[in-house]
């Protein structure tokens, strides 16, 4: 499957949408998710394209292995939630429910996430 460079999180990089930005550098763009399932619901995606994990994991760069992960960290740290825990979900494709073809991060936390 090729990268569809029309998904939103696509557009969402080249500010064609807008977004709520919560941090950004070389590698990586986060902003609030727009239909947020827990108080604190942060999406970090890579800016370069790759459709999920796999794709990600397999293609990537070392560099943007390495700052796409210390970013997620860094945005956890940032909303506060480093000290009572938070919660990381990547789907990826039909069985997950995956979405947006766009390698993402769903960032949770600000109360008890249940197990
Ligand atoms: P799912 O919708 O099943 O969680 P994904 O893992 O692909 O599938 O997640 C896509 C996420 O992107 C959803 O949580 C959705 O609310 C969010 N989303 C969709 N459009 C936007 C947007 N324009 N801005 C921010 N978040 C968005």
């Amino acid at each position: 499957m090729a990268y569809d460079p029309n998904n939103i999180f696509a557009r969402i990089l080249r500010k064609e949408i807008p977004a709520r930005t919560v941090y950004e550098d070389d590698f990586v763009l986060a902003f609030h998710d727009i239909a947020p399932k827990a108080p604190i619901h942060v999406l970090v995606i890579p800016k370069s394209p790759y459709i999920s994990i796999a794709d990600f994991s397999a293609t990537a760069s070392s560099e943007e292995l390495t700052g796409f992960w210390r970013a997620v960290s860094k945005i956890a740290e940032e909303q506060g939630l480093t000290h009572e825990g938070f919660r990381l979900i990547s789907n990826s494709g039909p069985n997950s429910g995956q979405e947006v073809p766009h390698f993402h991060v769903h960032l949770f936390g600000g109360t008890f996430l249940g197990v």
